[in-house]
């Protein structure tokens, strides 16, 4: 096991310098912290998306619904990657700013209201449970990425953008389903080390019974596109975040029966 790990730390390594970030920062400097940080040992061996433990006997109770509710933008299980934008591409959830700790303004504290009724129960479980954490970044416009994008094009080229930052329309952020979270005292923001606080140990142990699923688990990011985020929580329903964490699958693309997306 212990040279599987170490040799999953290298290809890490290697990898990151074309890794994705899916709550694209608004600045370089941003970007560059967790990827510099990005030596944090993984907490558990990593698994190949290809060992994903989806078969046709044990399909998915959502795989009937997939086909609609992966490209509706209203539905909790609507999948955006980056072979799959958002539909239309300039779509806006209805919103709200939910009673939780916020420590953001403006746009980016508000989230789909049933996403903003089950992040306050989950923000008051886990608080109660000694592992409060605050609301970093929620929503993100069509036109907020569009700029923060171009911003990344203008600078470095559509290549640099791209490690950077989501493409408009390709961002769960746009969704109003999807969030990131921070420990109230900032440890490990957006930086791989989050995985160790107790924000993170709860909600990974925890978010499901609320509706939500770490959206970019460690080491499926050939499923994912994107490398393990353990700060970043979507909205997907109770019933299904549930039925994936009884089963241990662990992407939606794999829940729902959906193409990995590995690049765009
Ligand atoms: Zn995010």
């Amino acid at each position: 096991m212990a040279g599987r790990s170490t040799g999953a730390l290298v290809l890490l390594a290697v990898a990151l310098p074309l890794a994705l970030s899916a709550c694209s920062p608004a600045s370089p400097q941003a970007t560059a912290t967790p990827a510099a940080a990005a030596t944090g040992s993984p907490s558990s061996a990593p698994t190949s998306a290809a060992q994903a433990p989806t078969s046709a006997a044990q399909a998915p109770i959502s795989a009937m619904r997939a086909p609609a509710a992966a490209t509706d933008p209203a539905s909790p299980l609507v999948v955006v990657n980056k072979r799959t934008p958002l539909t239309p591409i300039d779509y806006a959830p209805p919103l709200t700013v939910p009673a939780v700790p916020l420590a953001v303004d403006g746009e980016g504290a508000q989230l789909s209201p049933t996403t903003a009724r089950a992040a306050e129960a989950m923000f008051a479980a886990a608080a109660r449970d000694g592992a409060p954490m605050v609301l970093l970044s929620g929503y993100r416009s069509y036109a907020t990425q569009a700029a923060t994008y171009d911003g990344w094009v203008a600078r470095q080229g559509q290549e640099a953008a791209d490690v950077a930052s989501a493409r408009p329309g390709y961002s769960e952020h746009q969704t109003g389903f999807a969030f990131d979270i921070a420990d109230p005292g900032g440890a490990c923001s957006l930086m791989p080390c989050f995985k160790d606080t107790p924000a993170a140990v709860w909600v990974a142990a925890h978010g499901h019974e609320h509706g939500f699923i770490v959206r970019y688990p460690w080491w499926h990011h050939e499923t994912t596109g994107y490398y393990y985020e353990p700060w970043h929580l979507r909205y997907i329903g109770a019933e299904a975040a549930a039925d994936m964490h009884a089963r241990g699958i662990p992407t939606l693309e794999e829940y729902l029966g959906l193409p990995a997306a590995p690049t765009y």
